[in-house]
Order: structure tokens, then C-alpha cells, then sequence
């Protein structure tokens, strides 16, 4: 019993051995893999976090200095710099806004006995609790009427208005984020804030007034001249709700199960002001270097790996650090291009790093990249995307579907790392994609990675550095390093 014991145990470690030597790593990429340290990430993404660089909104001169910080460190790991003109610095314009302060009261009709309804309740909403202001607002003060409109979103050539039947001129527009139908694709540029605010300003409106789970910052928009839109929280809005004796929850509901507008006007009167600076001669940013492909034809393709670095800013005395969304993920291109930069054996393809501005503003910086490719390349073969990769445990991962070989790749990555908790594949995509969107829509293989979370703090001032793992990012740097690295040599 004890031989037979002791030669099964022989027989497991002659097992073992074998699966390892089959998936030994290649030597030469080694020192890669050495370089990528928990403790790099972490430390880059506490420095992006900075009150000093205050929360980074593209245009903004706390993301200029933390631009100019990554540079320097591109520029230390001996990256090539993405041109000969500007160095490791592409500028594109980026008109930004502050909100400096912002107050929002409820005057709600009191209920009485009588048919009269004269009396009214006030009620201070509390900011970042119960609303915020959407971080592209005009300054503005008004007291006005509310009308609830579904989401928004007027769409005759689909057959669809939340509009009719009701007079948004002059009020505040009530509605909820998304569409009637997320399978009618007709909906999606409905969907985006520009168009929503677009259309409630030609009809009159003094603002949109979202209804979110909670409030969350958000400035992806232009300014509206005299537009004063904001967010509240669905406990704020059952509020104004409560002379209907509906919810926001079921209201959301209701438009969801029967896919028609559902709009009326409510008694509740609203008192907004907001004090904001615009700043309409703003420059963006993406920060930019590279490692030359060792094929002399197949460099000239290249491989991205980018990631977010704008956040939300800081406005109304609250600084949004976005360590998690995204400092981590541009922590993750960081120790990756440190970890390239560090191989004698290049892949056959360039390995372009990217920083990217303006995402949190309607994936600026990325669609600007994608429509000016830097001259060394003639197209981008893939890209690898990074946002949010601080909090959790694991990572998740969505590919470009029909791509032969690239699971399998991806795959043999995380056998040496096992952190892959879930793959999926990206078939279209919507308003709320990360930078890799530009990127499919041009025909790029695209990856994009998350860490699986929770992200509980996302766009609040509670996305501190204190929340952050080291291990994750340095897992899904090592998980990333190796895939992209055999992608970009196939
Ligand atoms: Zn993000």
C-alpha cells in the first residue's frame, strides 16, 4: 500500500514536471516579466492620484503636469518617442469646464385635504448625496417647473417621443440614462449625452435633470449656452415623484417592460444655480512611445496598449481621484512599457504605449489618436485596452469575436499567471465603451481587460488610492505582457 502510494506520488511529480517544462516560459522574456513589480503600478497610480494633479480632466493643468510626468518616465525606460516634433506628447483640442458651485432646492407641493395646492415644502438637496452637477454645465440660476420624460429621447424616425404630449419650454426635463430597446441600434445616438442635451436645448428646456442610482460625476458633454443639466439620486428623484405615488425604480421599470414614452408634467417646481468657468481654447493630450517592431515590414503595424489617464477633475470643492477608473489601468501601460523596454528580443510588430485624454469626456483622446496615426505606422493591427484594473481579485476579459488564435493565446498567458476569470467576445460597440471602441470601428483587433471589482466608488471622490491592490495590476500586467507580447510577434 505504501509503494503503491509512494510511486503514485512519483508518477504526479514526473506529471508535474513535464506540464511545467511544456509551458516553461521563453527565456528571452525573462527580463519583461522580472521588471513588473506590484509596487510599480501602485506607485504610479498613488502619484496620478495626487491632489496636486486634480483628478486630471484633459485640458486641465493638473493633467498637463501629470502628462508631462508619464512622459518623463517613457522617456527614462527608453521608450521611442511618438514624434519628432513633439516627443511623447500628441495635442489635440479639448475645451473643458469647471463647475465652481452648485445648489439644487425641491419645492414640492404639499399634500392638504382641500383641493388647494398652493403650499409647498422646500427641500436642500445635499451635493455628491442627493445630486451633482453634470460637469459641462453653463452657469445658470432658475426656479422652474418639471416635466418627466421618460428618457429623453425623441426619435420620429424610429416612431418613438418621449416628448409628445408634453411642454418641456422653460422647465427642467426629468429622465433616466439609456433607451427604450437596447436591440434597436437606431436608439444609440439617442443615447449619448450630447444628443439628449441637444434636443431638450431645442426644445426649451433649462436643463436635463438625470436620474442615476446615485450621483456620479460626469463630464462628457460640451457646454449648452444657457443649459444648466445635472444628476440626482432615485432617492431624490422619488421625492419629486411622490405626488404621482410612483418610484423612480418602477417608473424605469415600466418604460423597460413596455418600450413607450411615458412623460407627464409634475407640480414640483425646482431652484438650480450653478456657477461654472468654460474654458474653450483647452489642449488635450495622449501620451505616447513605443518599442520598434524587429520585422522591417511588420513594424510598420502596430500593436496598441492604452489606457485612460483623464479623470473627472475636481469642482465644487470635491477632487475625483480616479485612482481605480483609471489610474490603475494607466499604471498597467506603464509597467508594460517598462517591461518591453527591458527585452533584447522584440516582437515582430511595434508595440506602441498609449495614455489616452479625454475619455471620461466621449473618448477624445482615442478617437483623435485613431484619426491622426503618428507616421512611423501604417495601421493599427490591434489594441489592447486598460480601464479600471485597481480593485478585485481577478480579471475579465472581451476580445474581437472570430479572431482565430487570439484565445488560445490569451489563454496559454494565464496559465502562468490564473487570473482570467471570465472572456467574452465584443460584438458591437455602445455609448459607454472604453478606448478601445475608435479602435473596432476602425477594424482593429481589439482586447480590453477589467479587473472583476467591485469599482464601488466609481466617479466619486471615494476612488482613492486606498482602495487600490497592487497584486491585481501587477497580475494583469503579467498576464498582459506575456499575450500581447506573442500576439504582437505572430
Ligand atoms: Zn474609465
Amino acid at each position: 500500500m505504501i509503494l503503491k502510494k509512494r510511486l503514485f506520488v512519483v508518477m504526479l511529480l514526473i506529471g508535474f514536471c513535464l506540464t511545467m517544462q511544456a509551458d516553461k516560459l521563453e527565456n528571452y522574456l525573462e527580463p519583461g516579466l522580472a521588471s513588473i513589480k506590484p509596487m510599480d503600478p501602485y506607485n504610479y497610480c498613488k502619484t496620478m492620484a495626487l491632489p496636486k494633479y486634480a483628478g486630471r480632466l484633459t485640458g486641465h493643468e493638473g493633467y498637463t503636469a501629470a502628462a508631462e510626468w508619464a512622459a518623463g518616465m517613457f522617456c527614462r525606460w527608453g521608450l521611442k518617442p511618438i514624434s519628432q516634433k513633439s516627443g511623447y506628447l500628441l495635442e489635440y483640442p479639448s475645451p473643458y469646464t469647471i463647475v465652481d458651485e452648485a445648489e439644487m432646492t425641491f419645492h414640492l407641493p404639499k399634500k392638504s385635504s382641500g383641493s388647494e395646492e398652493s403650499a409647498t415644502m422646500d427641500i436642500s438637496l445635499k451635493l455628491l448625496d442627493d445630486f451633482l452637477p453634470l460637469l459641462f454645465s453653463d452657469s445658470g440660476e432658475h426656479t422652474a417647473g418639471v416635466v418627466f420624460a421618460g428618457w429623453g429621447i425623441c426619435a420620429p424616425e424610429l416612431g418613438y417621443d418621449d416628448y409628445a404630449g408634453i411642454d418641456p419650454a422653460g422647465k427642467f426635463v426629468l429622465c433616466f440614462r439609456g433607451t427604450p430597446d437596447r436591440r434597436e441600434a437606431g436608439f444609440v445616438k439617442h443615447d449619448h449625452h450630447r444628443f439628449r442635451m441637444n434636443m431638450a436645448k431645442s426644445k426649451g428646456a433649462l436643463g436635463i435633470i438625470y436620474i442615476y442610482d446615485k450621483p456620479a460625476a460626469n463630464p462628457n458633454g460640451d457646454l449648452v449656452p444657457q443649459f444648466t443639466p445635472a444628476v440626482i439620486s432615485e432617492k431624490a428623484a422619488d421625492k419629486l415623484l411622490a405626488e404621482k405615488n410612483i418610484t423612480s425604480v418602477d417608473l424605469r421599470k415600466d418604460l423597460q417592460t413596455y418600450k413607450k414614452p411615458l412623460s407627464f408634467p409634475l407640480n414640483a417646481r425646482i431652484t438650480y444655480r450653478v456657477v461654472s468657468r468654460h474654458f474653450p481654447e483647452g489642449r488635450g493630450y495622449n501620451i505616447a512611445g513605443y518599442v520598434e517592431g524587429s520585422d522591417s515590414k511588420l513594424k510598420k503595424e502596430c500593436l496598441v496598449i492604452g489606457g485612460h489617464f483623464d479623470h473627472c477633475g475636481a469642482h465644487c470643492g470635491l477632487i475625483f481621484p480616479g485612482a481605480d477608473d483609471n489610474a490603475s489601468g494607466s499604471a498597467v501601460v506603464m509597467e508594460l512599457a517598462e517591461a518591453f523596454s527591458k527585452l533584447k528580443k522584440r516582437p515582430k510588430r511595434s508595440v506602441v504605449f498609449v495614455l489616452f485624454g479625454g475619455e471620461e469626456m466621449g473618448l477624445q483622446g482615442s478617437t483623435y489618436f485613431v484619426h491622426h496615426l503618428p507616421s512611423p505606422f501604417e495601421k493599427v493591427d490591434t489594441m489592447f485596452n486598460f480601464d479600471m484594473e485597481g480593485e478585485g481579485d481577478g480579471t475579465v476579459c472581451s476580445h474581437s469575436p472570430d479572431v482565430p488564435g487570439l484565445p488560445e493565446v490569451l489563454k496559454a498567458a494565464d496559465e502562468h499567471v490564473g487570473i482570467l476569470r471570465r472572456t467574452g467576445q465584443m460584438r458591437a460597440v455602445g455609448v459607454r465603451g472604453s478606448d478601445y471602441a475608435p479602435f473596432f470601428q476602425e477594424g482593429a483587433i481589439c482586447v480590453a481587460f477589467f479587473s472583476n471589482g467591485p469599482h464601488l466608488h466609481y466617479h466619486l471622490p471615494g476612488d482613492t488610492i486606498y482602495r487600490i491592490n497592487p497584486d491585481i495590476m501587477a497580475d494583469i500586467a503579467r498576464l498582459a505582457f506575456i499575450s500581447s507580447y506573442h500576439w504582437a510577434n505572430r
